[in-house]
């Protein structure tokens, strides 16, 4: 017999799908608040989520006579045709969270609109609905979430302890402070332990409040466009990682997503600079064309699918990697630059969750919230006063280069509200563009002559070779020691990159011809992408329709195998243009690796010289592979092994 489901269980099995845990209603409820307009989100939780989750907003409320309709399945007020889902503007569009989440709990819900007087409360429990009842309250809406899954046991057993519970939702308002800066956000576990506070004062103050002030310090923030893509975030200084991927958060259109596409660009472009196990940290915004973006492909739409990955992963690449590695374009993108890239060591932003300890450096200003039945009661509105613990960052000058013009070329301090006039803004960008761009050309010739000499800053003495594999030196009251075959390894990349990059790649005739077999896609990539290949110094020629051959390469990479290159090439499944050049710089890092310095070499004084002249005192360099070239000891340290100094 075929049984056509109630509505009660039919709510039951589909709550499976989005609502999974305590932190998956916070998201459903706190994105409702969201879309109704809310710029002010309390949010608080007992028992990891899985004993009570309140969020009240100050958004449209709904009226009375919807009110029942909230928990109806596949009951919106977001979409009304098949074609409003290709143009979605707000987070909830399926009308099937609210249901879902009054199934598998005691759910209350109690709202006022502008047009009434007072507010309605509706109590559902287990999909059984009570009376709507009078209710004074503030206009908006507070959803109370009790007793999560006590009707389906076999669920409460899939949840983890309470505390990893709740540190899934404190990870979640991370992600929503970060994705919502213009909404002020105030989170507490229990009533009185605020964890989070934010002020809807913008992206800059979302990371602020969610990774406090030492990390910004360290990082770049951007804000670009490329492709029809708007670029806007924070990312890591080339020296500050992460030992996971949990600091990395990318929202597109003001939805917090994971994405392959995006996380794969990024990574790539931090690619040079990391070691194993070294996760960049980023805050990555971006805003695309509705509808080139499909939110529509998870039931708990934390994925999106684009019309097109390729501009999207090139968009993030480039501009990521032109920031990191310092091109002239990076005028364009950086706003500003981290306040230090130095050497830092891995830190890991732990959060306190904890009851006694906020994660927050509470000055005790923070009021708990009122009793949570009786909405009427004002809660203390954020305020800046509140704001005061992060007074000590010192907040960065606006735009680098344009500070940098005023010090240094002289032009007038023109007033700060000079500048909003657009011709103003203009005329202070090509100053700076010309300053900058003068600033890349002397970088330029210093790098070109490698032949000279080590600058000078602090005088440098070189003491030796020691175990035939580490340089030693005294620079000033510094010990260094350097790892000659990364030095020697990191100068060759350096220089084969930078012919790959500008073009000047040196190409070599093969005597005889290189030919490979390809099947019929295989040869539709290679054929369009002939130009690309004689670019990066590759001549390839396609023979008939299975078969290519290649004449010449860079002299650079005349003893790689061949076989290997294609393959990996071929082989890389989405075989797109970006991945060729970064297979082509793995394959010069192998090159580099094989003909540097060895470990065992042992060097002559006029060797180790010129090793250090072209390695310039850059102390911070990595070699292609993450490890770091050169280890500082400073006299205290020394001072102290010898107990010289405590
Ligand atoms: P969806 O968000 O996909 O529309 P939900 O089940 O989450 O579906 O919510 C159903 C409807 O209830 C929403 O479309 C909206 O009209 C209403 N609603 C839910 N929460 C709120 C809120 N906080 N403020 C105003 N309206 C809300
Ligand atoms: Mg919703």
């Amino acid at each position: 017999m075929i049984n056509v489901l109630t509505k009660e269980v039919y709510n039951r099995i589909s709550a499976g799908e989005v609502i999974e845990r305590p932190s998956s209603i916070v998201k459903e409820l706190f994105e409702n608040s969201i879309d109704a307009g809310a710029d002010e989100i309390v949010v608080s939780i007992e028992g990891g989520g899985i004993d009570e989750i309140f969020v009240m907003d100050n958004g449209c409320g709904i009226e009375k006579d919807d009110l029942t309709k909230v928990f109806l399945p596949h009951a919106t007020s977001k979409l009304k045709t098949a074609e409003d889902l290709e143009n979605i503007r707000t987070l909830g569009f399926r009308g099937e969270a609210m249901p879902s989440i009054a199934s598998v709990s005691r759910c209350s819900i109690s709202s006022t609109t502008d047009n009434d007087v007072m507010g309605y409360n509706l109590v559902v429990e287990g999909g059984e609905f009570g009376e709507i009842v009078p209710a004074p309250c503030k206009k908006g809406t507070a959803v109370t979430v009790k007793d999560l899954f006590y009707n389906t046991p076999a669920r409460l057993k899939f949840l983890k302890s309470d505390r990893a519970e709740q540190n899934d939702v404190t990870d979640l308002i991370e992600k929503l402070i970060l994705s919502n800066p213009n909404v002020a956000v105030k989170y507490s576990i229990g009533d009185e332990n605020v964890i989070y506070q934010s002020y809807g004062g913008g992206f800059k103050e979302a990371v602020l409040t969610v990774y406090g002030a030492d990390t910004v310090k360290k990082c770049y923030e951007i804000s670009t466009e490329k492709n029809g893509i708007k670029i806007e975030g924070f990312i890591g200084n080339t020296n500050f990682f992460k030992s996971n991927r949990t600091y990395q958060t990318i929202i597109v259109n003001g939805r917090w997503i994971t994405d392959n596409t995006i996380a794969t660009a990024v990574h790539n472009a931090y690619a040079n600079y990391l070691m194993k196990r070294q996760y960049p940290f980023y805050v990555l915004s971006l805003t695309i064309d509705p509808q080139f973006v499909d939110v529509n492909v998870s039931p708990r739409k934390t994925e999106v699918r684009f019309q097109d990955n390729h501009t999207v992963y090139g968009a993030v690449y480039s501009t990521i990697s032109k920031v990191l590695d310092g091109s002239a374009d990076a005028l364009n993108i950086v706003v500003t630059e981290p306040a230090s890239n130095t050497v830092t060591e891995i830190t890991d932003f732990s959060r306190v969750t904890s009851n006694d300890e906020p994660a927050l450096p509470s000055d005790g200003e923070f009021k708990p919230l009122p009793p949570k039945p009786s909405f009427g009661i004002e809660y203390p509105t954020p305020t800046r006063s509140n704001y005061d613990h992060i007074t000590d960052y010192e907040i960065p000058k606006p735009i680098l280069p344009q500070t940098r013009v005023a010090q240094s070329a002289s032009v007038d301090s023109t007033p700060v509200s000079d500048l909003s006039t657009p011709s103003a803004i203009d005329d202070i960008f090509k100053e700076n563009k010309a300053y900058i761009e003068k600033l890349e050309r002397e970088r330029r010739q210093k790098l070109d002559g490698e032949q000279q000499s080590m600058p000078n800053d602090a005088p440098v003495k070189v003491i030796g070779q020691a175990l035939t594999t580490y340089l030693v030196l005294e620079c000033g009251e510094e010990m260094i020691i350097i790892d000659q075959h990364a030095a020697h390894e990191r100068i060759l990349y350096d220089k084969f990159c930078r012919k790959v990059k500008e073009k000047e790649i040196l190409k070599q005739d093969m005597l005889i011809p290189y030919a490979f077999r390809v099947n019929a896609k295989e040869s539709d990539l290679l054929f369009d992408r002939i130009d690309y290949f004689r670019d990066l110094g590759i001549d390839l020629e396609s023979v008939d329709d299975s078969t290519f051959k290649v004449y010449a390469i860079p002299v650079d990479l005349v003893d790689i195998n061949l076989d290997l290159f294609f393959s990996d090439i071929l082989n890389d499944s989405k075989f797109k243009e970006e991945t060729i050049p970064t297979i082509i710089r793995e394959k010069l890092m192998q090159k580099a690796c094989k003909s540097a310095i060895k470990s065992g070499d042992s060097l002559s004084q006029s060797e180790i010289n010129s090793l250090l002249a072209l390695l310039k005192q850059d102390w911070g360099l990595k070699c292609p592979h993450g490890r770091p070239v050169c280890v500082k000891i400073s006299r205290t340290e020394i001072d102290k092994w010898f107990k010289r100094i405590v």
